[in-house]
């Protein structure tokens, strides 16, 4: 493509003068061979080939007049040579160059068209803001237009004739044999690539190829257009960020909210390892020390101990910072540990708790630590709800379950309280940031705790419970555990 491109665009004016020049040696020599040669033969013929010559190189009008002069010419030698005695075979021969010149010109002149039509296409894609160039054979480039020179500061010259993936440094997604295979057998391929600008700054670019086969089907070249999306991937791995930290800063929040529940958690088996520890002493300080319940009482000390240090290692495990993870995670046991952490919170609140777990203890894959902030973020919104309503009634139902979803298996888990409930109207809004009708509310427990199932590929949705009350249901894929 590029060289017919090459052909038709306009010349620099010193090429163009030279080339006259040639042309016009060439048709001085035709023109003496044909005066002065006593050869019986169509000499002028090889005018063609000045008007050949020029073809490419001059604009129309210039070239009938090549033409058109190599025609006169032609006649020229023609009376000079035959003035007085000229016969039928040599008409004959003149009539036939004189043919074979404006054939020529005619045809010289429709393939100029032709060509230039071809141009006025392909500097159309110069008008695209995008990256266009074409790739032949072992990915040699072959075109380049002007968003590519803009894109990757390499000129047109420069990169024409370069193998494109060593130009740009090009990282793949796969394996670049893959991408190969899969654009041979599709005709086309889309996907995100990393290039290398002329001056080494990097560049992502959303890249589609097409492929170029021939009349008979076999590949001949590939288009590839590349849009720079170095932008918005930066704004988008800052916004992945920014709601890292935003998830984290909630959670430690949180955490603020259960500080009860945890000095409780932790005061309790500390509070017994004191009095087992006492025990102990007093069934040694006795006149015959009863080893046996010294033991038994040491045990359960070391049991107590264990236990507050458990709880110290899941605040931990809460309070961590970091990439989210995507593991198996057992939902039930998850469930499990988060409760411990709101025993108390039910407690203080006087709400009872009924638990209803899936038998299977089904997986799902994903971060435990932000499954249970989310667990933890709409328990505490329900059990906090629930003061409104007299303590009789209050109850929270915590259910996981699994079912099938348009042939999916799916893991729920529900969370059900006997509260006041929202206002249907405002049912739209409870995930939306800073929303909350809390004096001392933040509004983002919800809105975190959506766009961590989201990260899940999971969904939560809340719905009014018939007599009073608001259920909350998050779906996730359920993980099939691989049977060992
Ligand atoms: P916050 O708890 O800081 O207000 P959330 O995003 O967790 O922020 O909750 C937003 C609002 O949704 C709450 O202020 C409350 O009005 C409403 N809400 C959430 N859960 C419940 C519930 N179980 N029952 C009634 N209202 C709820």
């Amino acid at each position: 493509m590029e060289a017919v491109l090459d052909q038709v665009r306009v010349k620099p004016q010193p090429r163009r003068v030279f080339m006259l020049g040639v042309a016009l040696a060439l048709a001085v020599v035709i023109f003496a061979i044909d005066t002065l040669s006593p050869l019986d033969m169509a000499i002028a013929v090889l005018y063609a080939v000045v008007v050949l010559f020029l073809t490419n190189e001059v604009e129309r009008r210039t070239l009938l007049l090549v033409g058109a002069a190599c025609v006169g010419l032609t006649m020229l030698s023609f009376t000079i040579m035959h003035r007085e005695n000229y016969n039928l075979a040599s008409v004959m021969r003149c009539i036939v160059s004189i043919a074979a010149i404006s054939v020529t010109t005619l045809l010289s002149l429709k393939n100029q068209k032709a060509t230039r039509a071809l141009r006025e296409q392909a500097d159309l894609l110069d008008l695209s803001h995008d990256a266009v160039f074409v790739r032949g054979d072992s990915d040699i480039i072959t075109y380049w237009n002007q968003g590519a020179e803009r894109l990757y500061g390499w000129p047109r010259a420069e990169a024409v004739g370069r193998k494109a993936s060593q130009l740009l440094h090009t990282v793949f997604p796969e394996s670049p044999l893959e991408i190969r295979e899969a654009v041979h057998r599709a005709g086309r391929w889309e996907g995100e690539l990393s290039h290398t600008r002329r001056d080494g700054t990097p560049v992502v670019v959303m890249s589609r190829w097409s492929l170029q086969r021939d009349a008979r089907g076999r590949p001949i070249a590939t288009m590839e257009t590349n849009s720079d999306i170095t932008q918005r991937k930066r704004a988008e791995d800052g916004l992945h960020q920014a709601q890292a930290e935003l998830a984290h800063v909630t959670r430690v929040a949180t955490m603020g909210e259960l500080t009860a529940s945890i000095a409780h958690e932790i005061n309790q088996p500390l509070a017994a390892v004191v009095t087992n520890g006492e025990a102990c002493l007093r069934w040694l300080g006795r006149d015959v020390p009863d080893l046996g319940e010294a033991k038994s009482a040491v045990e359960q000390m070391i049991r107590n101990g264990r236990r507050a240090s458990e709880v110290v290692a899941r605040l931990r495990a809460l309070a961590r910072r970091g990439e989210p993870l995507r593991l198996p995670v057992d939902i039930n046991e998850a469930t499990g540990e988060a409760l411990l952490l709101l025993e108390r919170e039910l407690s203080n609140h006087r709400v009872a708790l009924d638990l209803s777990l899936d038998p299977k203890g089904p997986h799902v894959l994903g971060d435990r630590v932000q499954l249970q902030q989310v667990l933890i973020n709409l328990a505490l919104n329900a059990i906090q709800a629930m003061d409104a309503v007299p303590e009789a009634r209050r109850c929270l139902h915590l259910e996981t379950s699994t079912r099938d979803e348009a042939g999916q298996r799916r893991v729920l888990i529900k969370i059900t309280d006997t509260g006041p409930g929202v206002d249907p109207q405002n049912l739209p809004l409870l995930f939306n940031a800073f929303y909350s009708t809390k004096s001392d509310g933040m509004g983002m427990g919800l809105s975190i705790s959506r766009s961590i199932i989201e990260a899940h590929n999971g969904l939560v949705s809340a719905t009014l419970v018939e007599g009073g009350g608001m259920c909350f249901s998050v779906t996730l894929s359920e993980h099939e555990e691989p049977s060992s």
